[in-house]
Parts: structure tokens; sequence; C-alpha cells
């Protein structure tokens, strides 16, 4: 995969100018129009000749994507189905928290980083679809920049929660991660920048090795094997005891908080030996448990548990010891499900 232009440092584009034959002070105006300006086509850098402009297209094409639908929920959420130049399609979710004035306090983004999934959960809209292609660095970091545009406002949150395994593209992930933590660019911390991984073994040892403090969280759906293989196929070969002490290793190296997503799902993962598994998994593991009822999607007769039995288990946990949260399922009146807005622009 060639180098995106938002990896080049300002002593990069310097090189690369002395190879165009083009002035090095070039390099410092680039650097800010794409960083501080964050635009999308070198058309706008308006004090760049061009000549140069050209050969930065040529070698570089930006190619924003462009938006084929956008729907906005009553709590505030904005969902968005993206098309990039090669006619791929992909959700972004852009996810605001209000203060009491009803100003947006933190606006999280909730981005893809493949195109289509191969994992088959059996819960997720992405997952009946099927794998297209890895994205870029550059275009995960374009739905941030649509996001931000769109709501006018800083995004301060990212989650690698979109369509896709990010581990599964484990390179251009850390890339599009590092843009979006410089200061120089998106400036956000890495503790708000999160990676959710149904876990890839390989990326979470890979990930304890990184100097960042990016945020690690499972989808876990399940601590116990069987019913575990049947929500998430494609990690039966990731087992759960195994996955245990790659975590117990991740935490010992990085001192860091491991997060575990528990979608609740009637009758399938929510009863009570199950709450016993999750809590017997979560023994000894420094963790924090978000519990989500799921989002209905079409074509699933999967249902999401009913709020008595979501307090249950927010209490279970707590009188254990387990930090644990209950979210709120927003974009529900948007097809709220990962995947399912796609599936509907595709229909
Ligand atoms: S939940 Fe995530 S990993 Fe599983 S199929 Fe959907 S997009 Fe892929």
């Amino acid at each position: 995969m060639s180098k995106s232009i938002l990896e080049y440092s300002v002593a990069d584009l310097e090189h690369l100018f002395v190879s165009y034959k083009q002035p090095k002070f070039r390099a410092k105006q680039v650097y800010e129009w794409l960083h501080k300006h964050r635009v999308t086509s070198y058309d706008q850098m308006t004090n760049i000749p061009k000549a140069l402009r050209d050969l930065l297209e040529a070698d570089f094409p930006l190619g924003k994507p462009a938006i084929v639908d956008r729907q906005v929920s009553s709590d505030g959420s904005r969902k968005y189905v993206l098309r990039y130049s090669d006619g791929s399609l992909v959700e972004t979710v852009g996810l605001p928290s209000f203060d009491k004035n009803e100003q947006i306090k933190r606006l999280t983004v909730c981005f893809s980083t493949q195109v289509g999934c191969a994992m088959e959960c059996a819960f997720c809209a992405t997952g009946k679809e099927g794998f297209t292609r890895n994205l870029t660095a550059l275009e995960m970091v374009d739905q941030i920049n649509v996001v931000e545009t769109d709501f006018d406002c800083r995004v301060t949150n990212v989650v690698a929660m979109g369509q896709g395994e990010p581990f599964l593209n484990y390179d251009e992930l850390m890339k599009a991660l590092r843009i979006l933590n410089s200061p120089d660019s998106f400036n956000i911390g890495a503790r708000h920048i999160t990676i959710s991984t149904c876990g890839i073994f390989s990326g979470i040892e890979k990930l304890s090795d990184e100097p960042e403090q990016f945020t690690l969280a499972i989808s876990l759906h399940a601590a116990t094997q069987d019913l575990r293989n049947g929500l998430m196929p494609r990690v039966s070969n990731q087992p759960l005891r195994q996955l245990k002490k790659v975590l117990g290793d991740y935490i010992r190296k990085t001192n860091r908080r491991v997060t575990f997503e528990y979608l609740l799902i009637k009758d399938i993962n929510d009863q009570e030996e199950d709450l016993s598994a999750l809590v017997s998994f979560c023994k000894n593991i420094l963790c924090h448990v978000n519990l989500l009822p799921m989002n209905s999607i079409d074509g699933s007769d999967l249902q999401p548990s009913n709020q008595e039995t979501c307090n249950h288990w927010l209490s279970v946990l707590e009188k254990n010891g387990i930090e644990a949260t209950m979210r709120k399922s927003r974009g529900s009146d948007i097809a709220g499900a990962c995947g399912q807005l796609k599936n509907k622009q595709a229909q």
C-alpha cells in the first residue's frame, strides 16, 4: 500500500518537493493545508502553484468520499453512507453528547476500517454482506473529516467499531490513528481513541508493543465457548481461554484497562448462566464491561433483552466488583445496527 500524503511530515514533504524540483518552503504550506485546514482537494490550496497541485493530485489523489445517505436520529446521532471513488460503500456514525444547554460537549465518530466484513457475526447486518476490501488510512481519516465538517464541531473521540475487523487491517488502522492523534492534525488524545476487535490475538499482541495509549475494546458477547462460537463463528479459532491469557499479557505489559462489549440478546446470551460465565471471565482482569441491548436488524429473529434483564446484569456485575456501564442504544430510528443503512442503500 503506498504511503498517504497525510503520513508525510514537513521534512518528508521537503524531500518530496526536492524530487519535484519545487522549493522546499512549499512543504510547510502544503502540510498546513492538509492538517490544519483539512482540505479535501488540492485546488483549495490557493497559495500553491497549479503545477505542484497537479503533481500532487497525480501521485497522491485526495478523492473525498461522497455522502450518499445521511440520517439524523431523534437523539442527535447522524449516520452516513459514504461512497469512495471505486464505488465502495461504508457507514460512519457521529454521536454527539450534549451539555445542559444542549451544546455538544463531546463528538464521537464510529468509523469503519473495511468495506464489508468477513467475521459473520450473527447479530450484525455487515457480517451478512461479506468482505470486499480493506480501507486505506486516508479513507478512514476521511470519515472523521466528513463528520467533523457536517457537525461543524471538533471530533473529540473516535472508535474503530464500524464495519470491519480493525485488526485484520492493522497497518492502515495504525497509520490512521496516528494521524488522528497527531497534535498537528486532529489532536485527539490517545485515550479517546478506541479499537474494538472481536479478539484477534495477533492484533492484541502487536498493540501491546505500540507506544500510544489507545484503548482496547473486545467484542465479547458471550463468555462460554459454544455460545460465542454460534454468535461469532469466525473467532472460534481464537478461544476464550487463550483470549484471557493474551489479555492478561496485554494488561501486564501496558498497565491499561480493557473494555468488554456485551450486546444483550433476548433468550440467547442473557440467561443467568451467561451472566455467571461473564463474571467468572472478568475475574483477575483489569476491565470495564459495556452492556448494550442489541439493535434489531432486518431479516433476523434476534431481539434486544428487556430493561429488567439489563438492570439485573448491571447490578450483579457491580456486586461482583466489576465496573460496568449500561450503554444506551442510539440511533435505533435510523437503522441503528452496523451495516443496516448501507444495506438499505444497496437494495
Ligand atoms: S460485528 Fe463487527 S466484526 Fe462482527 S461482522 Fe459486524 S462488522 Fe464484522
